[in-house]
Formats: C-alpha cells, structure tokens, sequence
C-alpha cells in the first residue's frame, strides 16, 4: 500500500516536471512579449501635469521619464517633428536621414533600415506581430506589409485604416470621430492580447493629437490625455491577466511622436524645446544605467525592444541603429564627429566604466542602397578615453561614416571631410 502510494506521488512528481519542462521548451514559461503604444503629439509638460491615475500604475513598477525626438538638432540627421517621421524613428531605430520619411506623405521610405517588425520576424519566423491603428498608411507604407522591398512579411493581427470608414466612424469638427476611433483600436487590443497574446504589438492612438490642432493647449487636449490613461488602463490590465495566467513576461512602452508649440500648442514640425521634448512610459523595472542618466531618444525604443524579446539583428543592421537600448547591457553612448586644428574629433560618453571600443571608419554609404560596408578600423581605445583625435593627413576625404563598437552596444555617426583648401 505504502508502495502504491510512493509510487503514485512519483508519478504525480514527473508529470508536473515534463509539462514543466515541455512548457520551457516551448518557450511559454517568461515568454517574452512586447507591446509598444505611440499616442500622438503629447508634450511632457501636458502629460505631467494632468492626473494619470493608470499610467501611475505602469510608472510604479517601470519609469516615466522625459524623451527627445527630432534627431541632433542642426546636424545631419536632424528629422522634422511630425508624425510619420517620428513614428519611422520609432519602427527603424534610425532618424529621417537614413529611413527617409521626412513627412506624413510617406513617398520614399529607405526599406534598407528594417522595422522592428522585420526584426522580429527575421530573427523568430514564428513569432507573431500585431498593430491596432486608426491610420492604415502605418502598416502599409511604414512597416510595409507584403511588400517585395521588405521581404514581404506579413502582421498577423492588423486592425486598422478605421480613419477610412465614414459611415462607422462619421467625421466631426471636433474630433471626437477619433477618439471613438481611438477607443475601438485600444478594443480590439484589449481583446486580441488577452486572447492571442501577440509577441509582438504595436497600439497606435491618434485622438490628442487632433484636438491639439483644432484647439491648442487647453482643457480639451488635457481631457485626451486622461482618455488616453483609461484607455493604457485597459491595455496594462489585458497584460496583468496575461501574466498572471499564462507565466508571459510583457514589456509595455508608452511613447509619444512629438510635442508641440510653445505659442499655444496648436502646432507641430519646428526644432524649438517643447515640439522636441516628449517622454516615455513603461513598465520595465531593470532599466540600465543609459536610461538614469541620459534622456532616451524615441530611436532607443527599437534596440531596448530587440534587447528584451533578444532578438538577433544583422550587423551590418546593428551598425546603423542611431539609438542606444535602456534596456540590458549597454556600454557607449552619443557619438559626435567634429574637425578642428587639422583633426577630426570623435567624442562619446562611457556608460561603463571598463572595457575598449574599437572605432572604425568606412567612407562608403552602400548599406542605403541595400548594400555592405567595408569598415577600416582606426583605434581601438578605453571607452572611458571619451574623445579621439585623429589627424585630418591619415584620412580619405569625402563623407564617412564613423562606427564605434563597445563590448554590449555600437553607436554611429557621419562627417563630411573636405578637401584640404575647402578648410
Ligand atoms: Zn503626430
């Protein structure tokens, strides 16, 4: 009997143990998941102001943290603060001068600098991808679904082009059309994550920005914004019931494309503070030291995303990423090129205290034309040097592009070396 018994716990024992173990691999134990919101020309100091009693709840456990958008101000890849481009930093890790959409047209995107979505996909064939969006250029021509150019990948949930449907969503003067538009795309993300738990989503929300326009700073962009909290409650809530009940590990990123005029908020595009200024919300409670010491670019979402769902980028991809990940390991930050007394100048910021980086320099752009690059190296040097002068005589003349290569991350930047008498 005392045998029976030992034997059934036995039994018992190892059933739990190969459903455990057939759950590992099949990856649903900590089954990384991500799900990154840009909600619309919101500036920081709005967002701060106002009661946001659900995004309180995301910030307890992660961050809130003020952002930039609109690449380096006056240098090569300064980007319009509108919101496609702002968006494309966002999906490619870079700024407008290399993904090439510089306005809400989308004519040519540089499908060279791939999206998170073709990240993912290329990197895990299997995983699945969604995006809830009233505009359906975001799909289409930003991530752009199916096309040859981009390896023809499909999203497997895609709810979107609602700004379409006049007789279900008839327009109004005030914009409240978008904001029921709003409320279905946040809906179907609500349901779709509890039920099918997409790897990985993309929540698009247009409703503040359009109500900036029509009235500028005031009650009513402040009312959007709470909306919008109701509205990250329900998702954060879809995440909870999904982590409680199914084990997943989900990263929430709350995020905006710009801010807006300082004059009265009604507008959008320039370089001044308050339309560069924007902020970042999520639940991530490790964030590394990049992150507490730096203010985030909206292009540091893409590699934090990759570095959590532990995705395998190309190199020749990593090395034109323009953002630095606030998330994992990281060692070298804001790379900038200068030339002075005969010398270019290469400066960055350590964020690691030890350790080399290897500097290298190709004076070929191919990788914008789908290409490679071939890289010299020019020193490998302490990352915590900062600075690196190099005589202008060892160098080729024209436009370079300068990588530097710390032990966890890369950063890159561009120069254009005249000919000597050009001086
Ligand atoms: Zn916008």
């Amino acid at each position: 009997m005392l045998m029976n018994q030992k034997r059934k716990a036995y039994r018992l024992l190892l059933g739990f143990l190969i459903i455990f173990f057939a759950s590992v691999v099949n990856g649903q134990a900590n089954k990384k998941k991500v799900v990154f919101v840009i909600a619309d020309g919101i500036p920081a100091d709005i967002i701060e102001r106002v009661a946001k009693p659900n995004l309180d709840v995301v910030i307890q456990t992660g961050a809130y943290k003020r952002a930039f958008v609109g690449g380096i101000k006056g240098t090569y890849n300064q980007t319009p603060t509108i919101s496609a481009p702002g968006y494309n930093n966002l999906l490619t890790g870079t700024w407008a001068n290399k993904h090439n959409v510089i306005n809400n047209d989308i004519k040519a995107p540089n499908y060279n600098y791939w999206t998170i979505f073709r990240f993912a996909k290329n990197s895990q064939p299997d995983l699945k991808t969604a995006v809830f969006s009233s505009w359906k250029d975001n799909r289409t021509k930003l991530i752009g679904e199916g096309l040859k150019e981009t390896g023809a990948f499909r999203v497997d949930y895609a709810f979107d082009g609602y700004e379409l449907d006049t007789l279900r969503f008839p327009h109004d003067k005030q914009g409240n059309w978008l904001h029921q538009i709003d409320n279905h795309v946040v809906s179907q993300a609500d349901s779709v994550i509890r039920k099918s738990s997409p790897d990985l989503s993309w929540i698009y929300l247009e409703y503040t920005d359009e109500v900036g326009h029509i009235y500028g700073d005031g009650k009513v962009i402040d009312q959007a914004v709470m909306y919008l909290d109701e509205q990250m409650g329900r998702i954060n809530r879809a995440i909870a019931y999904r982590k409680k009940n199914f084990g997943e590990d989900w990263l929430l990123i709350i995020t905006t494309d710009h801010g807006r005029d300082a004059r009265n908020g009604m507008n959008h595009g320039g370089q001044s503070d308050r339309e560069r200024t924007t902020w970042l919300i999520t639940n991530y409670p490790n964030l590394n030291d990049y992150f507490k010491q730096y203010n985030p670019a909206i292009v540091d979402i893409l590699p934090s995303i990759a570095a959590f769902m532990k995705l395998t980028i190309p190199v020749a991809n990593q090395n034109e990423l323009d953002g630095v990940p606030f998330i994992g390991g990281v060692s070298i930050a804001n790379a900038r090129a200068t030339i002075k007394n005969d010398s270019l100048w290469i400066s960055w910021k350590a964020i690691e205290k030890t350790g080399k980086i290897k500097i290298a320099i190709t004076y070929t752009d191919t990788f914008k034309k789908g290409g490679t690059d071939i890289y010299t190296t020019l020193s490998t040097v302490p990352l915590t040097d900062d600075l690196l002068g190099i005589p202008l005589e060892k160098l080729q003349r024209g436009t370079a592009k300068i990588l530097l290569q710390g032990k966890n991350n890369s950063v890159n930047t561009l120069i254009y070396l005249p000919e000597k008498n050009n001086r």
